[in-house]
């Protein structure tokens, strides 16, 4: 069967990674979280204090940063920023509050969309992000849009907060998704948009079985066919 390249865009916390990481791994495939990355580059960009108005800054700042994936012993892919564990720093809510004022610069967007088609250059990835099936692979063999209600995207990502000893009222959890929905779907460089020929499948009221097993349904018709 040939590899193929699985693109999942979507809003904030609609079950992206989760779908993405079980999906690459009944496929044998490599898993690219492109939101960790962003977020990696925020946990950089916060702690060294770039000024985000400086481009000259900014691209100084980029050539500094190394964003790069190993897998853990319980098979968990983490994220690491030049060689060191970032994964719990990376799910704050302080990164979640930075984030998309930071991965809307152009450079940044530039400097990972390199970094994501090198890792997919082979194909035989699983991605998920935003852009991934409209800018990043606009030739990916199957687009996902996944889309799930607010409040229950916002339960959910409260859980897995919760789940990192971090506990947030809903409340900010929900005004966190709405700002980043905003402001990743309205953005001038990149916006969150449902790529072309994307396939959309709203998460409300199932299972994260039943949305493994629907890509991988996709997935599978996609290996096989040739066109
Ligand atoms: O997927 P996750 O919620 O971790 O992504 C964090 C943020 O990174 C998003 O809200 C968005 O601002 C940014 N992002 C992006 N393009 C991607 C993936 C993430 O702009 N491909």
């Amino acid at each position: 069967m040939r590899k193929i390249i699985v693109a999942i865009d979507g809003h904030s916390a609609c079950g992206k990674s989760t779908t993405a990481r079980a999906a690459a791994k009944i496929l044998g495939y490599y898993y690219v979280d492109t939101g960790a990355m962003y977020r990696a580059v925020t946990v950089y960009f916060l702690e060294k204090h770039v000024a985000l108005t400086n481009p000259k800054e900014i691209s100084r700042a980029l050539t500094d940063i190394k964003v790069t994936f190993k897998i853990n012993p319980a098979g968990v892919t983490e994220t690491y920023l030049n060689g060191l564990n970032v994964e719990k720093k990376i799910r704050k809510m302080e990164v979640s509050q930075n984030v998309s004022q930071i991965s809307a610069i152009r450079e940044v967007r530039d400097a990972m969309v390199d970094a994501q088609r090198k890792l997919g250059k082979s194909r035989g990835v699983v991605m998920d992000g935003r852009d991934i099936g409209s800018v990043v692979f606009p030739d990916a063999e199957l687009k996902i849009f996944l889309t799930a209600d607010l409040l229950v995207r916002a339960i959910r990502r409260q859980k897995e907060l919760l789940d990192k000893d971090e506990l947030v009222d809903l409340d900010t959890v929900i005004a966190n998704l709405r700002q980043r929905d905003e402001y990743d779907s309205t953005r001038k460089e990149s916006p969150l948009i449902k790529a072309k020929g994307a396939i959309e499948i709203d998460t409300t009221h199932i299972t994260i079985d039943e949305q493994v097993d629907e890509v991988i349904r996709l997935a599978m018709g996609r290996m096989i066919n040739k066109n």
